[in-house]
């Protein structure tokens, strides 16, 4: 209703821009909000949409969501002990080969008994995003997905190209890891096998110690944050019963401050994953005192100071080690870079050619499957063995079933490359890059990711500006293939 009625007074804008120029801030979110109207139907058919979405659009996911937390198989016949596929999908860190074999084989025996809801609720959201999309007008399910990550369709092609690139460089590192295991090839349950047997403990003090240091070193500002968040215990570390896992960093907007969840196990990963946390947290002290509307950044942004921060954390690590921890945390930075670059990509070509061979019929369970292996094996390439590969990780992932965010995943990949690119500025620049950082970080919610990037001197529609992320990359699939001999 607030579109329609703004899309009536579209005509003043010009001496609105005039009469109020303390309001030019404000011009984007209008402007995006034009946009949004000349994609929306007629009230009565919005309506209708917005309620068939809950029975319909939505349900599907709620139905996927359902099964992926339920669905177990039983993991030793003695004892008649079961194990969820979340807990089996956790045992691909495990240390011993079989075991992690023995989690993936029940993982895809549990995934099959389930394919025929999976298929029918895959099926219906994009039968139901296909038909609004094509309603609404968007040219495309992906065009209306560049809207959402402000950014342009010559910068996801830079990027895609950037990363069909590099797979091959992570491919090498990937046949690098199988050496370092003994294994002729690595299987998909070996891509999480830790690289190492005895890393360091980190104790948490130490990591708090670290991150303040490295954080002073590139700015005061960031290294007075950090020591605040630690000052006034922001940070939920600890494990114990009953807590959820993962990590995130809450923001409250009225205060201002953050609180980070997170689950400290003594590891390398843990200590950077405390620095990500951080990130987010000074991304929002950046943006505190901006307004709400301001403050709406995009998917493709919101990595930025995240990542940023990690990065910064495993540079300098780096510099500090040798040998079997060296190994231990170029091993942590590369297994992460490929899930970002390859599994991203394989994510995006599948999600790709269900949203387009949907448009003319229902895809059988058996058909998800072989796209999805194709996709593994396009990206993946040799460096896995193609006979042990994931078929169900589209059962997997929950973000093919949401009605309002296909292709969720590159996003991710523009975060932590645009991140890594970033840092990569700053090494060459020195301390004039850090108020470009807050600058990029301050403007995250007001302009299109292309503008705001641009005004600092970078262009992310050149594939140049990503292949620096890149080279990054490489140095350290070279020092990991050096250490693996
Ligand atoms: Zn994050």
């Amino acid at each position: 209703m607030f579109r329609n009625k703004l899309v009536g007074l579209k005509e003043n804008l010009n001496s609105f821009k005039k009469l109020y120029p303390e309001y030019k801030d404000y011009l984007f979110f209008i402007e995006e909000a034009l946009y949004l109207q000349a994609h929306q139907m007629n009230p009565q058919e919005e309506d209708l949409a917005n309620h068939l979405s809950q029975a319909g659009g939505e349900a599907w996911s709620r139905l996927h969501s359902t099964l992926a937390s339920t669905i177990s198989e039983i993991w030793d016949e003695k004892t008649g002990e079961t194990k969820t596929v979340n807990q089996l999908r956790a045992l691909a860190f495990h240390a011993d080969r079989n075991i992690r074999q023995k989690a993936w084989k029940q993982e895809l025996t549990a995934w099959k008994k389930f394919e025929i809801p999976l298929a029918y609720a895959l099926n219906g959201v994009k039968g139901f995003t296909n038909e609004l999309d094509q309603r609404r007008k968007y040219p495309s399910t992906i065009d209306r997905s560049l809207f959402q990550t402000r950014i342009s369709r010559k910068t996801l092609d830079a990027l895609i190209s950037t990363l069909y690139d590099a797979r091959k460089l992570l491919q090498r590192y990937l046949k690098g890891k199988a050496k370092l295991l003994g294994l002729q090839s690595l299987s998909f349950y070996d891509i999480f096998a830790p690289a190492i047997r005895n890393a360091k403990e980190w104790q948490f003090s130490d990591a708090k110690d670290f991150i303040i240091h490295q954080f002073n070193n590139f700015s005061p500002e960031l290294g007075k944050f950090a020591g605040h968040a630690f000052q006034n215990q922001w940070i939920d570390a600890e494990p114990r019963q009953g807590k959820m896992g993962g990590a995130f960093c809450e923001s409250f907007p009225l205060s201002g401050d953050s609180r980070i969840l997170c689950n400290f196990d003594g590891s390398f990963s843990a200590v950077s994953t405390i620095a990500h946390e951080l990130g987010h947290a000074y991304h929002h002290h950046i943006l505190k005192d901006s307004s709400h509307i301001k403050r709406d950044y995009p998917l493709t942004l919101a990595e930025t100071a995240s990542i940023f921060c990690e990065t910064l954390i495993f540079q300098n690590a780096m510099k500090e080690v040798d040998g079997e921890e060296k190994l231990n945390i170029i091993e942590v930075f590369l297994s992460e870079s490929t899930q970002v670059i390859v599994d991203i990509l394989s994510r995006f070509i599948f999600e790709s050619k269900i949203i387009e061979k949907r448009k003319n019929n229902e895809l059988t369970p058996e058909e998800f499957c072989s796209l999805m292996i194709d996709a593994q094996k396009e990206t993946y390439g040799t460096a896995l063995n193609e006979e042990e590969l994931h078929p169900y990780m589209w059962a997997v992932k929950g973000h093919y079933y949401q009605q309002d965010s296909a292709f969720y995943n590159y996003p991710y990949a523009f975060g932590q490359l645009f991140g890594i690119s970033l840092y990569q500025q700053y090494i060459q620049e020195g301390q004039s890059f850090i108020s470009k950082y807050d600058q990029i970080l301050q403007k995250t919610g007001m302009s299109t990711a292309v503008d705001i990037i641009k005004e600092v001197g970078f262009n992310i529609e050149e594939k140049s500006f990503w292949q620096s992320s890149i080279e990054v990359i490489r140095s350290n699939v070279e020092a990991f293939e050096k250490l693996v001999g």
